[in-house]
């Protein structure tokens, strides 16, 4: 048999499976472990959402939908962020429907990027996204947020600007930090970037999630408006992780580009999805409150547990994840963790899964019951104790 690994792309060589998955698969290995790893919420898609796709097939709405998605849903989308973070896209020109938020940055990092060029990453920072420049053959280059609680600020971005800067992602609320950019702070990074010719690529999948002020989207900045490509979904704010819903928010110069990849990579998303969708978008524009709630409540369980163990850590925002400090008990994110699930079956990320950045750190997703989090911290506080 002929060995034709040496022929693939040579770009993949160098990309691993993600540091999440990685550990996920692991802890399947551990029939006791109890597993804080995976970002997805842990309600039900809430029952209208169902019925919804349910109905869809019985009506057969089954087929293709237009390449950027069903008019009907990208309006509700447009309406959606128009009313919670005083957005405007035009329906017919501006917003994709994409499958996932995963697909929406894949056809946005291929439209604005080319070989060599650079995108600044606010590390630690979730690991989707560099795998996705490399093989658009750009170059991710790292700011250092760890110093002003994984905030990033002007000041810590404009050194990392040269002339081949295409790009810079920003994810707040972000994972893995749960931390948020107040209005204030935007407005510094909007006015450093408005006479710049530089794209900025939101992520903004937790903005539902959040926990002290409103979301606050970058693109709500007059100057930032044609800059900026908001990347969105129903993942987390409708516990939907199945569904494959994202969105993009753009301007029409650019949408009618992202559209071209968007339909030679996958037509159009799933039409039954699409239909569920859009009765989250019409009739469940809320729907995230109650699982807001719950979030908080566990958030705040987990935050007093790991003080009283004496983790340092910030208070996140938003989003379900804390991401305490392991930098006093001596020992790298990996080697804590594999001892943890060892020797108290519990798993956790290690940081250094979110970019070199994230090293001296751990990941704890709270999108977990109280119970499973209660077990899971009374584990933890054992472990720590004998270190
Ligand atoms: N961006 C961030 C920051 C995420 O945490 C995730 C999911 N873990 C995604 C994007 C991908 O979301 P989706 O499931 O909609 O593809």
């Amino acid at each position: 048999m002929q060995r034709m690994e040496h022929l693939v792309n040579p770009s993949l060589k160098n990309i691993q499976i993600s540091g999440i998955r990685k550990i996920s698969n692991l802890v399947a290995t551990y029939k006791d472990a109890l597993t804080l790893t995976i970002g997805q919420p842990d309600f039900p898609t809430p029952e209208h959402i169902m019925q919804a796709a349910y109905a869809a097939i019985d009506a057969h709405k089954t087929t293709y939908t237009p390449n950027p998605g069903l008019l009907e849903l990208r309006q509700a989308a447009a309406a959606f962020v128009e009313s919670k973070y005083s957005l405007q896209y035009r329906p017919e020109s501006e917003v994709i429907v994409t499958s996932g938020a995963s697909q929406a940055l894949d056809i946005t990092l291929r439209t604005v990027l080319q070989e060599g060029s650079e995108v600044i990453l606010p590390g630690p920072i979730y690991p989707g996204y560099e795998p996705l420049v490399r093989l658009c053959g750009g170059v991710p280059v790292y700011a250092d947020t760890r110093a002003n609680g994984f905030k990033l600020t002007a000041e810590l971005l404009e050194p990392h600007i040269t002339e081949n800067t295409r790009c810079i992602i920003l994810c707040y609320p972000s994972n893995p930090t749960g931390r948020v950019l107040s209005r204030e702070e935007l407005a510094d990074i909007a006015r450093l970037l408005e006479n710049k010719s530089i794209f900025v690529i939101s992520d903004e999948i937790y903005s539902e999630l959040i926990y002290g002020q409103h979301h606050v989207s970058l693109a709500s900045f007059p100057s930032m408006r044609d800059k900026t490509i908001v990347i969105n979904g129903l993942s987390k704010s409708h516990s939907m992780t199945g569904w494959r819903i994202g969105f993009t928010f753009a301007p029409a110069a650019i949408t009618q580009h992202m559209v071209k990849v968007h339909q030679y990579n996958v037509t159009c998303a799933s039409s039954i999805s699409q239909y569920a969708a859009l009765e989250a978008l019409t009739n469940g524009v809320d729907d995230a409150l109650p699982m807001k709630e719950a979030y908080i409540q566990r958030r705040d369980y987990v935050y007093d547990r790991l003080l009283r163990m004496g983790f340092e850590l910030e208070k996140p925002e938003g989003a379900f994840y804390l991401f305490p400090s392991i930098e006093k008990f001596k020992l790298s994110s990996m080697d804590f963790t594999m001892r943890l699930l060892e020797e108290q079956r519990v798993a956790v990320v290690p940081g250094d899964a979110f970019s070199s950045f994230g090293e001296g750190y751990i990941r704890i997703s709270y999108a977990y019951s109280m119970d499973v989090l209660e077990q899971a911290c009374d584990r933890l506080e054992a472990f720590v104790r004998k270190l």
